[in-house]
């Protein structure tokens, strides 16, 4: 029998992440030392005290059962705690909070809650590709956004306004960015709320990086501008901040009906996050946050570590103070993937190419400081000798 792939698969480009990964698998099986900086996904243990609690966890038998789909009361409770506590956000635990199996299975899903074909999307680019394929699985239209260095890499929603936005039903954002490093201010969500309300066009904001932040001031949640919860939702993670990305879990919070709309396509698909997963994520949200304090150090050093030893060679690489990305100009004479292509044969070092976010990051690579600053010293010695 002939296997035919649908419209929708045959779309896809292949996973950027999954093509960076097959590049290091040949350079590591060549006998290379290859040094990753590619996939996002922090090379530190989950702390202790989570990996505990999801330890005692899995011994109680009410747990191995299919869990609340929308669930359990008191990682909803801790999550509006933590909200609280953190943004100064008052959320309703019951209709405005939803656990998520990972913030990339809520942000996969709720196109199919409210996108019928034909509607467009507003998509940031260069961007964490889930917006696009989300958008395309539900027979949307996406519309790319560009952010540029000259915009601070924010879209810019006064060209915005002077299109026809009468199909437009649906935007996500990402401030802290990945991969740009950029983060925005509470004035420019107030203005995001100002042009959604107006249009009518429900915001996701992907806020997976708040808590990585390294500056004096810390990121913004969208639902802290007024009116937000009028208009959209934002995406939690628990991966990058306690060094979770395996265990699946994060959190949608917001409007009552996108977070109902979510939650009804999720019903039909999923059966809950595994309670044990829960009880870890009730862990990590409300007790000691000393391990993720000195996780942040780790990545500031790291920073400073990777961008001063570039610039010492004569890079142009500025200074982000938030998430665990670097966002590289690409020195003259090279394209992104050219760049990318030089590091990994003449250095082994893994990077991603800008655009393969979004043509917008043509002229860039990000790198991701989930290496030691031990290695990040390496690479830098490397390249060095590349030149
Ligand atoms: C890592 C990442 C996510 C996914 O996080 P999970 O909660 O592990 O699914 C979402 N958005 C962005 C921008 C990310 O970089």
């Amino acid at each position: 029998m002939e296997i035919l792939k649908s419209e929708r698969i045959k779309k896809l480009p292949p996973y950027l992440f999954a093509e960076i990964d097959k590049a290091k698998r040949k350079a590591v099986k060549a006998g290379k030392d290859v040094i990753d900086l590619g996939v996002g996904d922090p090379d530190l243990p989950t702390p202790e005290n989570i990996i505990n609690a999801l330890r005692k966890a899995s011994e109680d038998t009410s747990n191995h059962r299919y869990a609340l789909d929308a669930g359990m009361p008191e990682l909803r409770k801790a999550i509006a705690d933590w909200y609280m506590k953190r943004f100064g956000v008052k959320l309703d635990p019951e209709t405005e909070i939803l656990p998520l199996i990972g913030s990339k299975e809520g942000l996969a899903h709720i196109p199919l809650a409210f996108i019928n074909p034909g509607d467009q999307v507003l998509i940031p680019e260069p961007a964490y590709p889930v917006y696009r394929s989300a958008t395309w699985f539900a027979g949307g239209e996406p519309v790319y956004m560009s952010l540029l260095e000259s915009n601070g890499y924010l879209p810019d929603l006064e060209q915005l306004r002077k299109e026809d936005l009468k199909k437009t039903k649906m935007m996500f954002l990402n401030y802290p960015n990945n991969p740009t490093g950029a983060s925005c201010s509470i004035g420019f969500f107030d203005e995001v709320v100002e042009f959604a309300r107006k249009n009518n066009i429900i915001v996701c904001h992907d806020a997976a990086y708040t808590e990585m932040y390294f500056g004096a001031s810390k990121p913004p949640s969208f639902l802290q501008s007024n009116g937000a919860r009028d208009v959209g939702v934002e995406f939690h993670s628990l991966s990058k901040t306690y060094n979770m990305t395996g265990w699946r879990i994060g959190f949608a919070v917001g409007n009552a009906d996108i977070i109902a709309g979510l939650a009804k396509v999720k019903a039909n698909i999923d059966s809950g996050i595994f309670g044990a997963v829960q009880r870890a994520g009730i862990e990590a949200l409300t007790n000691s946050q000393s391990e993720y304090e000195r996780l942040m150090e780790i990545y500031k050093k790291r920073r400073d570590v990777f961008v001063q030893g570039l610039n010492n060679l004569g890079w142009k690489v500025p200074l982000s103070d938030a998430t665990f990305y670097v966002w590289i100009p690409v020195p003259p004479g090279y394209s992104s993937q050219e760049l990318v292509m030089t590091l990994l044969e003449k250095a082994s070092i893994i990077t991603t190419p800008g655009n393969g976010f979004g043509q917008s990051g043509e002229g860039y690579i990000r790198a991701a400081l989930t290496v030691n600053e031990e290695r990040l010293n390496e690479a830098v010695d490397r390249i060095g000798k590349i030149q």
